[in-house]
This record gives structure tokens, sequence and C-alpha cells, in this order.
């Protein structure tokens, strides 16, 4: 068996052919360097593959170097490698003489069944629902007989309730992980790093919240679905100022290292709902998640080609202000949705699905911050960051820089629907039902500017048309817009 090369995103069994295949690993300064990570990502990766060295010991080849070339001309012998994650990577893998590059693994479904369905729409609209529920018949989840279990394949409207009136959902805490010997190392070699000025960071160092090691990450998928699945579906849209977490998996990070295999959470969750232990709302949405929008958004990343990530069919050319790139670090934001979920990524590196869509990006597509920089910053600053997951994400999703191939309208709303669905508005210094004056919600304001500069760009698009019309019965428009031209990509 050749030596099998693992990234750091490829520390499960699931990438060895045997327990006792032997192992390439390489740590490479440079990749920290070469960008400002929030610092609990960069602990995380590093501790996970720390960790996995631990654990293979004498099978690994552990190479620490400034760069990957570096490592590599101190190996000889033939290696395979599973597909990266990354164009950067599957092009640098793939030039190597000495590497043979396997299909990927880590995901549901193959891209050769990726390509079989996406060939089978033609010119049509690759929709994630279809995707999805192909998956479902093929792999046999949730199904009863060719029908799906509780004769509903989608449970979204269940799904989308306001948070309750009170600052929790009560759900119980996630697990958390106890840091070891191997953290306190990390520890003092990021400090290291930093003091001597090759490598910074943003965001706040802080107890490590998510698995790095295999024991930990199944830990983590069977404490979620024991205590917090049952609550996941009905507040999945939701978010409560006094609760990071909510009923989230916080799985994604554990995931996209390659710790878990997505179908053993989709099992687990199954299970449970067999079981009785949690309801069929929650177990659909959470199987969605995996099975649907995450293998579709890394199938979509190589679908769409490497210069997807350049789409920028908004012209959205504004750079990322630095008040957002620094996390706030010094509190000057006032509007409080955004200052409470950058005070989550400062602190955790991690929100979850709504604050990164609907405050982050909803944000970040208003004031037309160019989707490149606004990418790379989500990679950076995320612990479960990956490019592979942030374009798609953030190109297509989020700022529809792409003219619509992915989500078919942009994920653009003002105040009114954050006051919907969270309680951030209640304690704010601006109103979400006012648009001009000093207690215009930025959000609020910033929708409508955001129509009216794009109505050309938007004007073929049915599902955003009524919008754009009603933008002419805003007697306030005219005062509006030089509001917010005025505050532009300042700090609100
Ligand atoms: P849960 O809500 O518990 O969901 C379960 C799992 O489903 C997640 O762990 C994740 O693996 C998967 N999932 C759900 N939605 C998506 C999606 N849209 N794309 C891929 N996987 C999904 N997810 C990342 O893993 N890494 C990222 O860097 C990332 N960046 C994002 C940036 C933006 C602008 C947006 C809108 C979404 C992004 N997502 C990303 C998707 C999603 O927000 C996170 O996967 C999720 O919030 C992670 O928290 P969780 O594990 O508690 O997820």
């Amino acid at each position: 068996m050749d030596r099998r090369w693992t990234f750091g995103d490829q520390l499960g069994p699931h990438f060895l052919d045997g327990d006792d295949q032997p192992v390439l690993m390489i740590e490479s300064r440079r990749v920290f360097a070469r960008r400002r990570f929030h610092r609990q990502k960069a602990h995380l990766v590093l501790s996970a593959m720390r960790h996995r060295a631990a654990e293979l010991g004498d099978q690994v080849r552990y190479l620490r170097a400034e760069t990957y070339r570096e490592a590599l001309a101190q190996v000889s012998e033939p290696l395979t490698v599973c597909r990266p994650t990354s164009y950067a990577a599957d092009r640098f893998v793939r030039r190597l003489p000495q590497v043979e590059v396997l299909p990927a693994r880590g995901f549901v479904t193959s891209q050769a069944e990726f390509a079989e369905w996406a060939g089978r729409r033609g010119a049509k609209r690759l929709l994630m629902e279809d995707f999805y529920r192909e998956a479902r018949v093929r792999l046999g989840v949730l199904m009863e007989g060719n029908q799906p279990a509780g004769g509903r394949w989608n449970f979204d409207q269940d799904n989308r309730e306001a948070p309750p009136r009170r600052p929790t959902l009560g759900t119980p805490e996630p697990w958390w992980p106890r840091e070891d010997e191997i953290d306190a190392e990390v520890r003092d070699d990021l400090d290291r790093w930093q003091r001597s000025g090759d490598v910074q960071f943003v965001g706040v160092d802080g107890p490590r919240r998510f698995a790095v090691t295999r024991q930990e990450a199944l830990h983590a998928l069977s404490d979620f679905v024991a205590h917090r699945l049952p609550a996941f579906g009905p507040h999945e849209d939701a978010m409560l100022a006094g609760d990071d977490w909510m009923a989230h998996s916080l799985l994604s990070a554990t995931l996209n290292l390659g710790l878990l295999d997505p179908m053993e959470a989709v099992e687990q969750a199954e299970d449970a709902y067999r079981a009785g232990a949690a309801p069929l709302a929650s177990v659909e949405g959470f199987v969605r998640q995996l099975i649907g929008w995450r293998d579709y958004m890394w199938h979509l990343y190589w679908h769409f080609g490497p210069d997807y990530r350049r789409s920028n069919q908004l012209a959205a050319r504004q750079p990322v202000p630095e008040w957002f790139t620094e996390l706030d670090a010094d509190g000057t934001v006032g509007a409080r949705c955004l200052s409470e979920v950058l005070r989550g990524v400062r602190e955790h590196g991690w929100v979850h699905h709504i604050p990164r869509l609907m405050v982050l990006g909803n944000y970040a597509l208003q004031r037309g911050w160019c989707p490149d920089e606004v990418t790379d910053w989500f990679h950076r600053s995320f612990v479960d960051g990956y490019d592979w997951v942030m374009v798609a994400n953030v190109v297509g999703m989020s700022l529809h820089a792409d003219g619509g191939r992915l989500a078919t309208k942009p994920y653009a709303a003002g105040g009114a629907y954050i006051d919907k669905m969270s309680d951030f508005c209640g304690g704010c210094r601006y109103n979400p039902k006012v648009r001009v004056g000093p207690d215009a919600c930025p959000f609020t304001a910033g929708y409508w500017w955001f129509l009216d500069r794009n109505a050309d760009r938007l004007a073929g698009n049915q599902r955003i048309a009524r919008a754009l019309a009603g933008r002419h019965r805003l007697s306030d428009l005219p005062e509006l817009i030089l509001q917010e031209q005025d505050r532009g990509s300042e700090a609100p």
C-alpha cells in the first residue's frame, strides 16, 4: 500500500484504505502566514493535525516545513492522495510526478453521480431540492418504500418559526471538548509565531470549542443527536442575542476537517427519528443540510469552475471596511444585530447559518462589497471556512454575484426580517421600521438602496419584480439614497 498523503482536512479513518496504511502529513507554516486567519481556526487545524499524528504514531511521517514543496523534497516514495478540496491544492498535487490523485472522500454523492444528475438536467437550473430528493432515494434515507417518510420531502415551512420570547431556546449546552497538552503546545507555537511577526490573526484566542479527534467528533455527534437534535428544526432560522448556539449541531468544522463522515451523522439522526427520540421535521431539516446543502455546495464548486469565484454580476466593487474585517474589535458598531454577530465571530470564529446569510452576507450585499474580498474574509474568519464551501455560499448564495446561477433571488432583506427572526432590534439604537433620519435602520434603508442601485441588473428577475416596483411608492426614496450614499460602508 502506497503512503497516503492526508491534508489537514482529511483526518478521519475513511481517508485511508486500511488501519495500517503509512501516512504522510505536512504542516506548512506558510499556509498560516499567507492570510490573516481567526486565531481559533489556526488553533483548531493545527491541533487536529497534531492529534491525528499522535494517534498514528510510527505510521505517520509528520513533516514541519515552511512550504509543502520544501517538505516534499524530503519524500522520495510514491504517494497517493484523496482529491484535495480546493482548486489551488488540486492543481498542485496533480503536477507532482510521485503523487497519484484518487477520487474525493468525505461527501455523500460522488462526482460521477453528480455529473450524471447534472447531465440529465441539461440546460435546466440545478435545483438543490431536486438534487437532495434524488440523494434521499438513492441512499434510502428517511424513506418509506419509494415515498418520503411522513409523506413530505420538505419540512422547511415547519422549521421557520420566529424565536421564542425568552432570551434562550433552553436547549442543553453543546458538548465542549477538554483541551490537553497538544492544545497547550499549539497555543505556545501560535503565540511565538505571532510575537515573531511572521503570522497575524484576527479574533480572540479562546477555549477550543470543536472536536479535533475522531473520539471527540463521535462524542460531539452523539451528544447533539441525543440532546439538541429534537429542537433543531423549529427555530433553525431564528437568532437570539443571548443564545449563540441555539439548537445547531456545531458539526461543520468537524465534518470539514474530515473527522466525521456525513453519512454517520445522517444515520444517527435517522435512528433517533425511527426510535421516536426526535421529530421528523427536525431530523429532515438536519439531513437536508448534510446530504442536500453540504454536498450540493461541494459539487457546484467544481461544476461552476475556477472562474466562478470572480463572478461579479452586480458590479460590487466596494472594499470590505476595517471595522468588519477586524470583527468590530473596538466596539464601534451601534447596530445591535451586526455588533452581536460580529462579537460571535470574534469570540468563537463561528455563528450559525442565518447570521451568516441574513446579517453579515446581507449587509455586504446591500453595501456592494467586492465578492472576492468578502469570500476571503469568510474563509479566514470562520473555523469551518474552506475554499470549496465559501465560494458557492458567498459568491452564489449570499452575494448573488453569479447572476442567479445558484439562488433564484438575492438574499437581501430589510430590518423587518431581522426583527421578525431575532430579538436583536429590541435593544438597538435604530428602528427597523424607519428608513430615513437618525433612527433609520441601516438594513431597512440599505435594502431599498440596494434595490434601487441594482434595479437594471435585477430587472429580469420575476421573484424580485414586486419589491423593485414597490420602491417607487416610497416618497422618501431620493432622501434615503443620499443618506445611504453618505453612510456607505461606515460602521453603522
Ligand atoms: P447546522 O445548522 O447544524 O447544519 C448541519 C450541517 O449542514 C453543517 O454542519 C454543515 O456541514 C451542513 N451545511 C448546512 N448548510 C450548508 C451550506 N450552505 N453549505 C455547506 N454545508 C452546509 N459552512 C461551512 O461548513 N463552512 C463555511 O465556511 C461556511 N460559510 C458560509 C458562509 C455563508 C455566507 C453562508 C450563508 C453559509 C456558510 N456555511 C458554511 C454554511 C452554514 O452556515 C454552516 O455550515 C453552518 O452554519 C455551520 O453550523 P452547524 O454545524 O451548527 O450547522
